[in-house]
């Protein structure tokens, strides 16, 4: 990983230590609930790209506005989301975060990924 600026914002990041999920994993309460197993995670394919959800932001992904990925219709858990595996054993990891976008590169990374070449209605 040689990120050292965010891809979206290109504000400096921070190395930490993150739970699986791409979307909250940053933070630090994530890392209790990980120890505590509260969350199962799971990988998905969205906007035919791959992506670490755990149970809690599958759910709320459908919150997103299409808009904000780049993209011009709304993802649900059952529309546009491809399970392809649990994940087990789910273990913290390093990860770089953007204070700024306050999410993880891992998340930021699957953004830039699908919002290029997409059609941005907002
Ligand atoms: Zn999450
Ligand atoms: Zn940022």
């Amino acid at each position: 990983m040689r990120e050292t600026n965010g891809p979206i914002c290109y504000a400096p990041l921070e190395a930490q230590d993150v739970a699986p999920c791409w979307d909250c994993g940053a933070d630090p309460i994530e890392l209790v609930h990980l120890a505590e197993g509260r969350h199962k995670y799971a990988e998905f394919l969205v906007f035919d790209t791959a992506i670490i959800l755990c149970d809690f932001c599958r759910v709320d992904f459908g919150s997103y506005t299409p808009g904000y990925f780049g993209q011009s219709h709304r993802v649900h858990p059952g529309k546009g989301m491809t399970f392809v595996r649990d994940v087990l054993n789910a273990q913290a990891s390093k990860d770089k975060y953007c204070r700024n976008c306050q999410r993880r590169l891992a998340f930021l990374r699957f953004l830039a990924s699908v919002s290029e070449g997409g059609v941005a209605t907002e």
